[in-house]
């Protein structure tokens, strides 16, 4: 789970590393407030997922209420590589001397940590990796061992000349360390790490990545968790017991099992339509569940018509059928649907689609070409 810089600040100012004073705003007014809190001139940040925001134009210097007012109104809703800017960071602006790159990771081919330092700082890490790698410093921590106090020191003076900035940045790094361990981070990043025009160090910007494997020992952390849109959706339609992953095409599917949901979504690109989506019915398939399937899948503008494919196993074909005559009893059906159902009582299911307006196919190919004619795609 990646954390937002807010977020990821929480965990350094709770491990004792030095930040700016910042408050997390949602509106142009709030910034205001939140400006005159922490005095001008200050810096707004876009709070998304992705790197690379100062390029985009999400980090803003605002030098006057106008301007603070300004610029997050034009961050806020800004799309950055494709995320929507909701939340904004307003920080106390920082005059920096210099800037240097912090970060600890997995180094899995090696089984160890990894610390990483760069003079280079503020810039993207990669660019320095390649053109410039001898600017940057790896250092292996022994899983067993731990960060040792050479190692930090080491870290200091390939950073910087000064006595002083060397020992405040060995010791942020210590911190950084029992940050990354204590809380089972996979990346704890500093880009940048800056030493001030007084010569005090800190973290202007902050990475950090939780280990999904561990987030069982870190209930609290769930809060942390900000799902887009979609994701909502997905989330939510997993506490009906639907696996549901919304994708762009036309041809929604209703299935029951991955492997078959798979399929049917490679036999719809086979034969030159998009499915809208994976939905996994799952084994059991009583008619509220298919009431919901349905639901989610028209929910999604884009789709054209439905292809339900069902495998009767433990599932029965006419409780499918069932569910689907009670899904549109009431509300009639706004795209058409193709239905396949094999197995058992498959014959029963069939009778009772008769005579309605679902269109049958015969087997898998079939109803994927039914469905695709029916979109219109392809
Ligand atoms: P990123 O582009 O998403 O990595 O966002 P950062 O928070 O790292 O900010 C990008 C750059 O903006 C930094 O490397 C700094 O050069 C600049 N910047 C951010 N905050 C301040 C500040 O308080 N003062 C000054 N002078 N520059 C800042
Ligand atoms: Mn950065």
């Amino acid at each position: 789970m990646k954390l937002l810089e807010y977020q990821a600040k929480e965990f350094f100012f709770r491990a004792g590393i030095p930040v700016p004073r910042e408050k997390l705003v949602l509106s142009p007014k709030e910034a205001l407030s939140a400006a005159g809190e922490l005095g001008l001139p200050c810096v707004l940040k876009a709070q998304v997922g992705v790197g690379g925001r100062g390029k985009a134009g999400g980090v803003k210097l605002a030098k006057t209420e106008g301007e603070v007012k300004a610029h997050a109104g034009n961050i806020i809703g800004m799309d950055i590589k494709g995320e929507k800017v909701e939340r904004l960071l307003c920080s106390e602006a920082v005059d920096i001397a210099e800037e240097y790159y912090t970060s600890i990771t997995n180094d899995r081919a090696n089984r160890a940590l990894v610390l990483m330092v760069s003079p280079a700082g503020g810039v993207d890490i990669e660019q320095v990796a390649s053109e410039t790698p001898e600017r940057i410093l790896k250092l292996q921590i022994d899983p067993l061992m731990g960060l040792q106090a050479y190692q930090q020191r080491r870290a200091g003076a390939f950073l910087s000349e000064a006595k002083d900035v060397r020992k405040q940045i060995a010791a942020i790094i210590g911190k950084l360390y029992w940050m990354y361990v204590c809380n089972d981070l996979s990346l704890a990043e500093i880009n940048p790490l800056v030493v001030t025009g007084e010569g005090k160090v800190i973290a202007l910007d902050a990475k950090v990545i939780v280990d999904d494997n561990a987030m069982f020992r870190h209930p609290d952390f769930a809060d942390y968790r900000i799902l887009s849109e979609d994701e909502a959706v997905e989330h939510e339609a997993k506490g009906k017991g639907l696996s549901y992953i919304k994708l762009s095409g036309k041809v929604g599917c209703i299935v029951n099992g991955a492997g078959l949901a798979m399929a049917t979504m490679d036999l719809i690109k086979r034969y030159g339509g998009e499915p809208a989506n994976f939905l996994d019915v799952g084994g059991s398939s009583s008619p509220e569940k298919m009431l919901s399937a349905i639901d989610y899948v028209t929910s999604d503008k884009n789709v054209r018509s439905i292809f339900v494919n069902i495998f009767g196993g433990i599932t029965r074909c006419d409780d499918i059928a069932r569910g689907l005559l009670a899904a549109t009893k009431d509300n009639p059906l706004p795209v058409p649907v193709v239905v396949r159902l094999t197995g058992t009582n498959e014959d029963e299911a069939r009778e009772l689609l008769e005579g309605t307006s679902f269109i049958p196919a015969t087997d898998m190919a079939d109803g994927a070409k039914k469905a695709i004619e029916a979109a219109g795609d392809g």
